[in-house]
């Protein structure tokens, strides 16, 4: 009803001494509109003046509602502080895409809740969040554009071409860029770059927009020497001065590329099993150790 009330205010409204009428229903009537406005705030979400970048899960639980006997995430708790650099590993059909998908807010938790900056997701303006949120997938969407209009795709401010370039150099992407025949001007095209190089412009588009939680889900596809590098590199970069710092999210499939993370939280059957460094993880000789020495045993035996 409110909204219905909000489509009409543009042309159906009217101020007479301070207050608002509104027709609506074909009869003129008094709306006291700060009561509007609140409705709305609470509905629409929040805003806050700035994101800082902490995220909790707190207690997640969830199943996706096509399979409601099959918990995906159970009682999943992780802090994560402003600026650090989180890796989730785990095996296959373990959870970790499905906490990005609720970080995003295309599912609701059945259980628990998330909560950024403290506030809960459910509460804040879910389009506002999202904005500052840059989510590079496994497989990223590049459009049929030249380079330099991939990676400013989406970008609000003013971009310059040093501007793309700083950012394509961030995510290791320079380098091949400049090797096209065209640099930064070359036509994207369905076969024209492997799945790690488009994962790299996804990623300099990401940086450009300089979002204050970043979420990287490394490419399955390009399980190579070339994505290793992607991801340790971003890794590295991210880690710099130069840059703002931001909370990273890394859903990483190669254990080498994340040994640098700060803390690494491993998945298992829906469930938070181990959680720690890379150090204190292979300390503890649990699962993260076993697929780590797994991983080294099949690079060292291929
Ligand atoms: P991978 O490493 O293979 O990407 P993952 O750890 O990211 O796996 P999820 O993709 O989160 O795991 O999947 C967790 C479980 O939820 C799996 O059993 C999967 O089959 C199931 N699942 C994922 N998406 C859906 C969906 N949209 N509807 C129903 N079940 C789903």
């Amino acid at each position: 009803k409110v909204f219905q009330l909000m489509d009409l205010m543009p042309s159906n409204q009217f101020i007479s001494k301070g207050k608002h009428f509104m027709i609506f229903n074909g009869s003129c009537k008094y709306v006291d509109l700060r009561k509007i406005i609140l409705v709305v705030h609470v509905l629409v979400g929040k805003k806050l003046q700035r994101l800082m970048g902490r995220i909790d899960f707190v207690n997640v639980s969830f199943h996706y509602s096509s399979r409601p006997t099959a918990p995906v995430l159970q009682n999943v708790s992780i802090a994560v502080t402003p600026g650090e650099v989180v890796a989730i590993v785990g095996l296959s059909g373990s959870g970790k895409s499905t906490l990005v998908n609720l970080l995003l807010r295309l599912y609701e938790p059945t259980n628990g809740q998330i909560l950024i900056d403290g506030f809960p997701l459910k509460e804040l303006d879910i389009k506002w969040v999202r904005e500052r949120i840059g989510f590079v997938g496994q497989e990223p969407k590049l459009f049929r554009m030249d380079i330099s209009s991939n990676i400013k795709y989406g970008c609000t401010r003013d971009i310059k071409q040093e501007d793309i370039e700083w950012a394509a150099k961030q995510a290791y992407a320079h380098d091949f860029i400049s090797s096209l025949p065209n640099g930064y001007g070359t036509l994207v095209d369905d076969d024209l770059l492997s799945g790690g190089q488009k994962q790299r412009i996804a990623i300099a588009r990401a940086i450009l927009r300089d979002p204050n939680i970043l979420i990287l889900d490394e490419a399955t596809s390009a399980l190579d020497a070339e994505s290793e590098h992607n991801v340790k590199g971003v890794l590295r970069a991210l880690r710099s001065d130069t840059m703002t710092k931001r909370t990273v999210l890394v859903i990483a499939h190669r254990l080498s590329t994340i040994q640098a993370a700060d803390r690494i939280v491993v998945m298992g059957g829906g469930r938070v099993i181990e959680m720690g460094s890379h150090r204190d993880l292979v300390r503890e000789e649990g699962l993260y150790a076993r697929l780590n020495r797994r991983q080294a045993d099949a690079v060292a035996g291929s």
